[in-house]
């Protein structure tokens, strides 16, 4: 068999599969020099698409990354920080210097400290073995932090190369293409090169005669909600802008049912105290008595309980509860990809009940 190689980015040309690297509609290897759906998009539109690859080719590109010099700019989404995390990261990045970008800070109420956000992502950051230059938080499609940033990476990449890595989703292309429509004229047509030595689907953007920004493709966080949900139930569950936080009253022997996705049960609290949620406002948030909880999930699943919906309904894995007991201060209880909850201080039990597969994680209350 006979395998055509992008012109672009280096990948192997296939017709199958549009989220994986190397895609090109059958028309395209009709020409004489084929070259890749999202190198395509690049070179026309001055616009990158994201595409995902498997945990080993995900390494393969990090240690290549490991070996050339230049500025790494690690993209994590806000909403979603441990979720986005990417695991090992540290073990391959070499000597070179870390930016970590916080993106979608629109997402955070107006009433956030993001001074308090930053020294958190710091410590994250060092709990994941990695040492970074700088944190930004900003928010590429609206624009927010976006000046600053840029300035910086210049600033540090001293005339080398960047690499923008980051899981799948976490608006690793939107960033990019502000980056690049901010430094382009809009009649200026950006060109794409092959990058030398890997045919994992680098793609290539010339920053100055000698230095490039390298776009790398995301890796999907397989412990995210997302996927378990059709793409309709995915939309569902994403916040879109400003997310309100919802107050609710609670003690021992109440639940939360977010959707139907997640339970969270108080088993055991010292007093009626108010649990602050923090998912995409459109999500339906229903209270109810642990002792009814079982008989509601049975029986309205879909309707009251939604998402999950029709498409996602065929595949649902079930919710697994798992118990934390908790005592010091104010406490969040991350769902990964969907939100979290902040118990308030003192001592609470609780039992939270998530679809198997799906990280639940506590961390000191960031907001
Ligand atoms: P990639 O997979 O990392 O390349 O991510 P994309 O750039 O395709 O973005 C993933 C999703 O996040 C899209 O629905 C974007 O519209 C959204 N997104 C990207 N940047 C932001 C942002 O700053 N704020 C918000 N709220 N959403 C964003």
């Amino acid at each position: 068999m006979e395998y055509i190689i992008c012109q672009g980015c280096g990948a192997t040309i296939q017709t199958e599969d549009e989220t994986k690297a190397g895609y090109a509609p059958k028309s395209a290897l009709e020409r004489e020099e084929v070259i890749c759906k999202r190198c395509f998009r690049l070179k026309h539109y001055n616009e990158v698409q994201d595409v995902d690859m498997d945990a080993d080719d995900f390494l393969n590109m990090l240690h290549e990354i490991g070996h050339h010099d230049g500025l790494i700019v690690y993209i994590v989404d806000l909403f979603d920080v441990h979720g986005s995390f990417i695991q090992g990261l540290h073990r391959f990045v070499g000597r070179n210097p870390i930016v970590l970008v916080g993106n979608k800070v629109d997402l955070l109420p107006k009433s956030t400290n993001l001074n308090k956000i930053k020294h958190w992502m710091f410590r994250v950051a060092k709990d994941f073995g990695l040492k970074v230059k700088d944190i930004h938080l900003v928010s590429a499609d609206k624009g927010i932090g976006m000046k600053e940033t840029a300035f910086d990476l210049e600033r540090f990449r001293q005339g080398k190369d960047t690499f923008v890595v980051g899981s799948t989703n976490v608006g690793k292309s939107t960033f990019i293409n502000y980056l690049i429509q901010h430094s382009t004229d809009e009649e200026e047509v950006i060109t794409t090169s092959y990058f030398p030595g890997t045919t994992l689907g680098f793609i290539d953007i010339p920053l100055d005669e000698t230095s490039s920004m390298i776009d790398t493709p995301g890796i999907i966080n397989h412990h995210q909600m997302a996927h378990y949900l059709s793409d309709k139930d995915l939309k569902a569950i994403t916040p879109k802008k400003e997310v309100k936080p919802r107050v609710f009253q609670l003690t021992e022997g109440q639940t939360l049912y977010i959707g139907g996705l997640v339970r969270f049960d108080i088993d055991v609290a010292d007093e009626k105290n108010g649990y602050v949620c923090y998912f995409a406002n459109e999500l339906n948030i229903h209270r109810t008595k642990r002792v009814k909880a079982d008989e509601l999930y049975e029986n309205h699943l879909g309707e009251l309980l939604s998402p999950p919906t029709d498409e996602t309904l065929k595949n649902w894995p079930g919710l697994e509860q798992e118990s934390f007991r908790i005592n010091g201060g104010k406490t969040d209880v991350v769902f990964s990809g969907l939100g979290w909850i902040t118990i308030p201080e003192g001592t609470t039990s609780i039992t939270v009940h998530a679809p198997k597969g799906v990280k639940v994680m506590l961390r000191e209350a960031i907001i």
